[in-house]
């Protein structure tokens, strides 16, 4: 609906006032903060709740799910050090607005969703607003084999584990980032491959994700 797509001077100006509230908790990532200054993340919410937008919360998009808090984008971003070109799979879709992020900083997105009703409505919303992804509907905890291998992995559900099968679509040298616990907390957890057979892991902060349900996962 065409009226969603107004970006006015209050959004804008609560958006400037989210990046500076992003710096001030830690990301330094300039190209990741301008892409957070530059997307109107109230087109992903309801008319009614555009006063939410602007906030580092995550909020609920509909069949139990939420669109992640902005520093949750922002830092999961800033540790895959996005390169213009790399080709990016996206596990958990959700409401686009990590995709869009990802695409501002250049990536070639392959995203996935498992929910059909989410996927369905994102699949529209973000061509409407010039993020041609391409869109994924299925069990990411699978990867996309067809489309491997990936500069860069971003799962943005909470696993009970890493799935050995991203490890083996990521390229060499190629990262992926993964929250990693139980299902009150998860600790967010970085992999780089570093040869055919060598991965180097590091374990950051901890968050709290809806949980990644799959065949590699809950
Ligand atoms: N990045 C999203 C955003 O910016 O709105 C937030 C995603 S939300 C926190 C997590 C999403 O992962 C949900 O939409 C959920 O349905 C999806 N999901 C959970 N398990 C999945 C799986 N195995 N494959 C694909 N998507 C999955």
């Amino acid at each position: 609906m065409a009226y969603k797509f107004v970006d006015n001077y209050r959004e804008r100006g609560a958006r400037k006032k989210l990046v500076e509230h992003l710096k001030s908790r830690g990301i330094a990532d300039l190209k990741v903060l301008n892409a957070i200054g530059k997307i109107p993340r109230h087109f992903f919410f309801d008319e009614t709740f555009w006063n939410q937008a602007y906030k580092d919360i995550a909020f609920p998009i509909g069949g139990g799910q939420t669109i992640s808090q902005p520093y949750t984008v922002a830092y999961q971003t800033e540790v895959l050090h996005i390169k213009k070109g790399d080709k990016v799979l996206e596990i958990g879709t959700g409401s686009g607005y990590q995709t869009c992020v990802l695409m501002e900083l250049g990536a070639n997105v392959f995203t996935i969703e498992r929910q059909e009703s989410i996927y369905q409505r994102t699949i529209k919303v973000l061509p409407g607003m010039g993020y041609h992804a391409k869109f994924f509907f299925g069990d990411g905890s699978l990867g996309i084999s067809v489309h491997a291998p990936y500069d860069k992995i971003i799962v943005t559900a909470g696993a009970p584990f890493v799935p050995e099968v991203l490890l083996k679509q990521l390229k060499i040298g190629g990262i992926l980032v993964i929250p990693v616990g139980n299902e009150h907390a998860q600790v967010m957890v970085t992999v780089i491959r570093v040869s055919e057979t060598d991965y180097e892991k590091i374990e950051l902060d901890t968050f709290r994700f809806v949980p990644l349900v799959g065949d590699q996962a809950w």
